[in-house]
């Protein structure tokens, strides 16, 4: 399960508020994804809901449940950080298995998931291997491989494919969205790029300096955006 709920979630640095009150719900097993300029409180949104941030105000639930102060660790997220977060000294299998060997799982049920992981994103032939042998999209996929391995109720990204090559990038996107489709987990999934938004997004969250421009499918932005902001972005002709 992994719906997810925002109530005048707030967040303020010092003086600054970076997020006014903001209400939203993502929905059991949706791709939202988080679209909006440089600077508009992407990355801060998703922090406060994976709890790397503590909101300033406001409640974020998961499945209903309060999880405002729980911490980041006992939210059942998954944030799936750029391959570059990888450690190089590290087989893939070791890195994969990485969060579960520090909440001291039994090896056994490590072997299994880390198995699971890589067969779903063909990685089984590189368990061996160490970052630096792998290409940018097997990267990309390992670090992947270290989210699902935590059977997460949600997987949060931030920009997760913007230091790799644009070719690299499109086939990234793909595997992401057949990956959801596999899975059918909630997947949150930050990015400046429209097309990325446009073509993985069940939902899309148009963010404008803190705040929700517009929330809807692409097909809804694209038809009826709310106003020139969300137009431009989309880049539909209103
Ligand atoms: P985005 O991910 O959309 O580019 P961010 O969420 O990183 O935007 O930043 C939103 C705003 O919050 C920016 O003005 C940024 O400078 C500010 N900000 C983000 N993190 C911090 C921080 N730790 N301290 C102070 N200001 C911050
Ligand atoms: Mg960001």
């Amino acid at each position: 399960m992994g719906r997810i709920t925002l109530d005048k979630v707030t967040k303020s640095f010092g003086a600054t508020e970076v997020i006014p009150p903001l209400d939203l719900t993502i929905e059991d097993g949706e791709f939202a994804v988080f679209v909006g300029p440089s600077g508009c409180g992407k990355s801060t949104l998703l922090r406060l809901i994976a709890g790397l941030e503590d909101v300033t105000s406001g409640t974020i639930r998961i499945d209903g449940e309060d999880a405002t102060m729980v911490p980041p660790a006992k939210r059942g997220l998954a944030m799936v950080f750029q391959s570059y977060a990888l450690y190089p000294h590290m087989s893939v299998r070791k890195n994969i298995a990485f969060p579960l060997r520090m909440a001291k799982m039994a090896q056994d049920e490590i072997d299994r998931r880390v198995q699971g992981a890589a067969s779903v994103l063909n990685l089984t032939d590189y368990l061996d291997r160490r970052p630096g042998q792998l290409s940018g999209g097997q990267r990309q996929r390992v670090a992947i491989g270290r989210a699902i391995v935590r059977e997460p109720a949600a997987f949060l990204f931030d920009e997760p494919l913007s230091n790799l090559d644009a070719a690299l990038r499109v086939g990234m996107r793909l595997e992401i969205s057949e990956l959801h489709k596999r899975l059918a987990t909630t997947m949150i999934y930050v990015t400046h790029d429209q097309v990325e938004a446009m073509t993985m997004a069940d939902k899309i969250v148009v963010l404008r300096a803190g705040h929700i421009e517009q929330v809807g499918s692409p097909l809804e932005l694209y038809r009826e955006p709310r106003n020139l902001f969300v137009a431009g972005f989309i880049g539909s002709p209103k």
